[in-house]
């Protein structure tokens, strides 16, 4: 318990170091992610680890195993914030694995543990997510690289204002003797807290289609234009959005969302022209989220064509499902039945850095219950006692991964 209060502490401290005065705001490199990393830096430090940042900006730690030529397991969340953000999101999977490192107390394991703080995964600066965890699996490329933010400042000039060399980021790479990655994270949702649990399991993270349509009809006088010579795309655009949600309450676990509308000319006495809407839809299955997104765009172009308008869509994110390890995700299942709880298997809706490291080694994700479900805003939280279940989670997680058979395979591969 005392460990868990001085991890929710250290969150706290991280969220004062911010761009904005009041509010937390830690985007891509900025200054007070120098602040951040010099902090983290010296807990890690203190637990004996190794502490480096590679060029990508990441924080990365090395506390060595037993032997030197071990392989290691990744543990790792992301340092950056969106605007007006709690203290938690990203930053307490981060300190979870300082504060694993302290309870070990110099213990060593037949593996070692690198610790990974991400530079990047929101997204916020350069409108693209997940920088940090690209590095590490080769996929920060030149587009990427010359990539600007809202001040015209490119990825690579802003690593190089931080006092690191682009030149370097192939380094940033994950070792090769990398076993698997370990992300503990908020949940950002009410679903752990309806069920009543501290942890759950993410199993898959959700396929992501994101598109935007834009209703073309014809804008013309409010008062003598006949309701039935109208081409009001207002109206078009909302039967539409109406049909959306219908649409994914008939699907379980299928989420939809139009989070963006945009109206023009925009006058009261001004029949509506022209509306641009957003798509956001979400599901574990990447064969019924496809699905949905074709129904939906054949329904948005019927009902523009009812109603005498144009359609013009665009796909902005086609994002597939990304399946967690099996074994890593029965395993953190055993540890959380182990210190007490009923571990729940669930899907991340949101995307996390554990998608991109996927992609090379085998991940998992154990998920803290959201209070409220609140997420992306300072009143974001988490329990002292889920955070102490975590602990004790990842503690009992390390040493049943210590004594794994299946592991000892791995290793030997690795
Ligand atoms: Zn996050």
């Amino acid at each position: 318990m005392i460990r868990a209060a001085e991890v929710i502490a250290r969150c706290r401290r991280l969220a004062s170091f911010s761009e904005e005065t009041g509010s937390t705001l830690r985007t891509f490199l900025s200054p007070p992610m120098r602040d951040c990393h010099r902090e983290i830096a010296n807990w890690l430090t203190a637990a004996g680890a190794e502490v480096t940042v590679d060029a990508a900006g990441n924080l990365r730690a090395f506390y060595a195993a037993t032997q030197s030529s071990a392989p290691r397991l990744l543990l790792g969340s992301h340092l950056d914030t969106v605007p007006n953000a709690g203290p938690y999101d990203g930053v307490l999977g981060v300190v979870v694995g300082v504060a694993l490192l302290e309870a070990l107390e110099g213990r060593r394991l037949p593996f070692g543990i690198e610790v990974a703080g991400f530079s990047e995964e929101e997204g916020v600066r350069f409108g693209i997510p997940f920088i940090g965890s690209r590095a590490l699996v080769g996929r920060l490329d030149e587009e990427l690289r010359n990539r600007q933010d809202a001040n015209g400042i490119s990825v690579r000039a802003a690593i190089e204002r931080f006092g690191l060399n682009p030149a370097e980021i192939p380094r940033a790479t994950l070792a090769d003797d990398t076993l698997a990655y370990l992300e503990f994270h908020i949940e950002q949702g009410p679903v752990l807290e309806a069920l009543e649990l501290p942890l759950g399991v993410v199993e898959t993270i959700a396929a992501q289609t994101r598109m935007e349509f834009v209703f073309l009809g014809r804008a013309n006088h409010a008062g003598t234009t006949p309701m039935h010579l109208r081409h009001d795309a207002i109206a078009a655009a909302s039967e539409w959005i109406v049909a959306v949600e219908r649409t994914a309450q008939s699907y379980p676990d299928l989420v939809a969302t139009v989070g963006q509308f945009a109206a023009k000319p925009g006058a009261i006495n001004v029949i509506a022209g022209e509306v641009r809407v957003t798509l956001d839809l979400r599901h574990q299955s990447d064969v019924i989220c496809a699905r949905v997104a074709d129904m939906l765009i054949q329904l948005a172009e019927e009902i523009a064509d009812q109603r005498g308008l144009a359609l013009r869509r665009i796909v902005l994110l086609s994002q597939r499902a990304v399946a967690m390890d099996p074994f890593l995700v029965e395993q953190a299942e055993k540890a959380i039945r182990k210190i007490g709880c009923q571990p729940h298997r669930m899907v991340s809706g949101a995307g996390h850095d554990a998608m991109i490291l996927a992609e090379k080694v085998p991940a998992a994700m154990i998920f803290l219950r959201s209070p409220g479900g609140i997420s992306h805003d300072p009143a974001e939280s988490v329990k002292v006692a889920d955070v102490a279940k975590a602990l004790e989670c990842g503690l009992q997680l390390l040493d049943q991964l210590a004594s794994s058979s299946e592991l000892q395979k791995r290793m030997c591969r690795a």
